[in-house]
């Protein structure tokens, strides 16, 4: 078992309307509910239209809240953007930054990721940066290279690290039902906290990647992962769940 409270996150991207939401929300809800005192940290991250919705439908649930993204500035002239505070309005103590889906569907950059990350941290969040390899980097033998950049540039300078949550996500692996091998998962977190240095011992590194309730017993029986990072898996709750209590 893992030295580091486990950390399980729901990643439900753009899916979810008001009413699916809120069944899915409440659902996974009255499993955590009925399993508690709870092992591990659950957090839903829904799309930011059914935020507050969910918040205040799960007020005094063993679950946190997340965001999936936001801006580096705390307000402003920017048009269809929410800063880190607004998501705490929303009822949010976590934010998801660097997703692969933001750095190549958005073109999000390392260093644009650290002022989201400076700015989401000011706000009181605990942020969830994912740093991950992509096919052609990784058949280039050049994971550690690109993680190890990533890592670099996307923390901001001073960064709590209490309020740091680092996410393990090669984009291949990322909604294609391919994984890597959990020893390899491995491998790669041990390289993630050495490069953090004293840090490396005391931050929660997830795992994320086609995380399904088949293979969540083999990554979740390694000490070095920390939790997972669940996107299609979460939109279904009993799956969702039968990933989670695999830290219970
Ligand atoms: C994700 O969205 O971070 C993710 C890991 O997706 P999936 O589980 O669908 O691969």
């Amino acid at each position: 078992m893992s030295k580091r409270r486990r950390l399980i996150v729901a990643n439900w991207k753009m899916y979810g309307r008001l009413t699916s939401g809120l069944v899915l929300a409440r659902d996974i809800a009255e499993m955590a509910q009925n399993a508690r005192p709870l092992n591990f940290d659950l957090v839903l991250c829904p799309p930011a239209s059914l935020t507050w919705a969910v918040s205040d439908a799960l007020q005094g649930m063993p679950i946190g809240i997340g965001g999936q993204d936001c801006h580096t500035a705390t307000h402003g002239a920017y048009t269809g953007d929410l800063s880190a505070a607004m998501f705490v309005d929303l009822g949010c103590r976590y934010m998801i930054l660097g997703h692969s889906e933001r750095r190549h569907g958005h073109g999000e950059s390392s260093e644009l990721i650290a002022k989201k990350v400076e700015a989401a941290q000011l706000a009181g969040l605990t942020t969830i940066v994912c740093v991950g390899e992509t096919a052609a980097d990784l058949e280039a033998g050049a994971t550690e290279e690109i993680i190890q950049k990533q890592i670099r540039e996307s923390l901001p300078p001073g960064v709590k690290t209490a309020n740091l949550v680092i996410a393990y996500e090669p984009v291949w692996a990322i909604g294609t039902g391919q994984t890597p091998t959990p020893e390899d998962v491995v491998g790669v977190h041990k390289k993630i906290r050495k490069m953090l240095g004293e840090i490396g011992e005391t931050i929660r590194i997830l795992y994320g990647g086609s995380v399904t309730p088949s293979n969540a017993e083999s990554l979740l029986s390694q000490n070095e992962i920390d939790g997972v990072l669940v996107g299609s898996a979460s939109l279904n709750a009993d799956g969702f769940w039968a990933i989670a209590e695999k830290c219970q």
